[in-house]
């Protein structure tokens, strides 16, 4: 007994370290942060060199136009430091303002190029960043507290989990699959059937929305490569996403893997548990992988 308890209490910490180690990233988060600030650092100096070699001009047109410029200018640079200074705060688990995680996105989305652009220069694959991004994004999915029901949870994978040689058809239903345990697609699609969350396989990104707009989700749980992550998360939001990455031991987009550990130890952070009278009286979460028809269930 006393023996059992030990390994539950070694396996909680081990899922809670995971979910902290990697979900968290807290290695990987400085390094987006920083290339972040850097390229707005560059782009503000660009922006102030623009305005003084354009004053001359603008007076010439109106005499106000270069106090207008010049205050648009210093707006955009205020709000760039100010959304960067919030993220920080974020991700110190100090109070921030999570009303301006659209804004963020935004001016993410704007520098990103940018930044992959400076990283160049100081060695930093563009790989590397968006494996940052994605710490950053799972750390502010942390720091809300979401927690959803299962059925109102969206699991989604890419095609490349799928061992390239099986026949079966799971883009369609992933109960096609027939779980030989040939790849993880098997012990996900036996997880969505123990928790009750939709799980699909998606071929690309617009099939990926697609799904997203069909089941109408509350929260997703993407896995994928850092690119398709990144992406991704940013395309769903308002919808909070949490990504996991893939394993690729062959390489990009072909037999890949996924710590299941990981997953699982994720998806019961999220997932609601079900409360017992509403299990017993029937009314518990069903199997939504794939089809919402249970009957496709193996
Ligand atoms: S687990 Fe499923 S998807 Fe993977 S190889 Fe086996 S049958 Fe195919």
């Amino acid at each position: 007994m006393e023996e059992k308890n030990l390994r539950q209490a070694y396996d909680g910490k081990r899922k809670k370290n995971i979910v902290e180690d990697v979900v968290a990233g807290r290695p990987k988060k400085r390094l987006f942060i920083g290339m972040l600030s850097l390229t707005s650092l560059c782009m503000a100096g660009l922006l102030i060199l623009i305005w003084y070699i354009g004053v001359p001009g603008l007076a010439a047109i109106q005499p106000w136009l270069p106090t207008l410029l010049g205050l648009i200018f210093t707006i955009v640079i205020l709000l760039a430091f100010f959304g960067i200074f919030n993220m920080v705060l974020a991700v110190s688990g100090l109070p921030y303002l999570p009303v301006l995680q659209k804004q963020t996105y935004e001016f993410i989305n704007a520098l990103f190029p940018f930044a992959v652009y400076l990283g160049r220069i100081f060695g930093i694959r563009r790989r590397r960043l968006e494996g940052s991004f994605i710490a950053v994004s799972n750390l502010l999915f942390r720091r809300k507290k979401i927690r959803v029901p299962a059925d109102k949870l969206l699991v989604v994978t890419p095609h490349c989990l799928q061992l390239a040689s099986c026949p079966h058809k799971i883009t369609r239903d992933p109960h096609n699959c027939k779980r030989c345990g040939g790849c993880d697609i098997g012990a996900l699609v036996a997880l969505a059937d123990e928790m009750g969350f939709h799980f699909f396989v998606a071929t690309g990104g617009t099939l990926a929305r697609q799904i997203v707009y069909k089941t109408r989700p509350k929260a997703v749980l993407a896995i994928a490569c850092e690119r398709d992550l990144m992406s991704g998360i940013q395309d769903v939001y308002p919808l909070p996403a949490v990504g996991v990455l893939n394993i690729r031991p062959n390489g990009p987009c072909y037999n890949t893997h996924v710590d299941m550990d990981l997953v699982r130890a994720q998806l019961e952070e999220i997932i609601l548990p079900v409360k017992k009278g509403k299990e017993e009286a029937g009314d518990g979460q069903s199997t939504q992988s794939g089809s919402a028809d249970p009957k496709r269930r193996p």
